[in-house]
């Protein structure tokens, strides 16, 4: 047995610790708070979070020991990219584990917008029959514009292929020939926003895309236009969504996440032609399952120094 100790603060499926148990020693605290975490990182050569952990510059500071940060799933907006450089901490994620996942909830939220599903559930809950209330509109041949033409968005691109819709994509770090080769038809962000009946976020929150989806962009939109986003809240303007919603420019909003999460009950959250979920796009039996097995995997690659698959930093 390796003298490896890793920490693992977010949970992970028995199947990724299992097979991290078979070189190393595997320590679990799920609640740990950012001060206790801080006072223990230093003796471990591993950490695996998911999203709830904030892997900051002090805590990568204090991981003396620290040589791999792996995030179970994909986003790594938690984890300090240039600290862990400046602290030569390698830091990898799974990529592939949660695509399906998130581009079925996309589905599953654009259907819940147009056909006011949750909405039809509450009433019936309440004893209410909505019927006459609940005219919703249909998929077929709309124009779905998507905003991140990379796994996500264009498996997501794909499903909605087979409800007939007219694939838009637009992504400045995608060739055009590649997202047409992905089921798109490449577009500029202008013409996207100006063209889509709906239009689905997905991509990573950076400098570049917090607040992508602003009053400027709202403004360029069809009247009536649909927004779903299940990639991080941050990449929409959550003020100018809720004037766009108020004012009919926007039909409906459909949202996984949130600027801040959890976000309370707030106005966007309470409006009635938003519908909302607690950041559930990767939460499925088979995509944390495949997360853990791609990160259980990779970090001991990382920490036997042999290659890797998804290095991030
Ligand atoms: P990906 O890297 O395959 O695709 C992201 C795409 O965004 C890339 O093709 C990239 O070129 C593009 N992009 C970057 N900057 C852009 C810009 N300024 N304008 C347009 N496109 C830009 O990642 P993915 O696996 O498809 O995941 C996409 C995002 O989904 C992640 O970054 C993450 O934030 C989010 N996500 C959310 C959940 C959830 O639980 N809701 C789960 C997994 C991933």
């Amino acid at each position: 047995m390796s003298a490896w100790k890793i920490l693992l603060t977010d949970g992970l499926e028995e199947n990724g610790k299992e097979i991290l148990r078979k070189s190393a020693e595997v320590v679990e605290n799920p609640t740990i708070s950012a001060d206790e975490l801080l006072g223990v990182v230093g003796d471990y050569d591993a950490l695996i979070v998911r999203g709830r952990t904030k892997v900051t510059p002090a805590i990568l500071a204090a991981g003396k020991k620290l040589k791999v940060v792996g995030r179970a799933g994909v986003g790594v907006d938690n984890i300090d990219l240039p600290a862990a450089k400046e602290h030569k901490i390698t830091v990898v994620n799974s990529p592939l584990a949660t695509t399906v996942a998130v581009a079925e909830l996309t589905m599953g939220l654009m259907l819940s917008i147009v056909r006011e599903i949750a909405r039809a559930d509450a009433g019936l809950k309440a004893g209410k029959w909505l019927k006459k209330e609940l005219e919703g509109t249909e998929l077929f041949g709309k124009t779905l514009g998507v905003i991140g033409f990379g796994r996500i968005g264009a498996s997501v691109g794909q499903r909605a292929k087979a409800f007939d819709m007219k694939i838009l994509g637009y992504d400045p770090l995608i060739p055009a020939d590649q997202i047409q080769a992905r089921g798109g038809e490449p577009v500029s962000l202008d013409k996207l926003l100006a063209q889509a009946d709906f239009i689905t976020m997905h991509l990573p929150l950076t400098a570049t895309t917090r607040g992508m989806l602003n009053d400027a962009a709202f403004a360029k939109m069809k009247q009536g236009v649909y927004v779903i986003c299940a990639a991080r809240g941050g990449v929409i303007d959550e003020a100018a969504l809720l004037a766009a919603l108020n004012s009919g420019k926007v039909a409906g909003a459909a949202l996984d996440v949130f600027a801040t999460e959890p976000p309370g009950l707030n106005e966007l959250v309470s409006h009635p032609k938003v519908v909302g979920t607690p950041h559930i796009g990767a939460q499925t039996v088979e995509a944390q399952t495949r997360a853990a097995h791609d990160i259980a995997e990779e970090v001991l690659a990382a920490l036997a120094d042999q290659p890797l698959r998804w290095k991030v930093a």
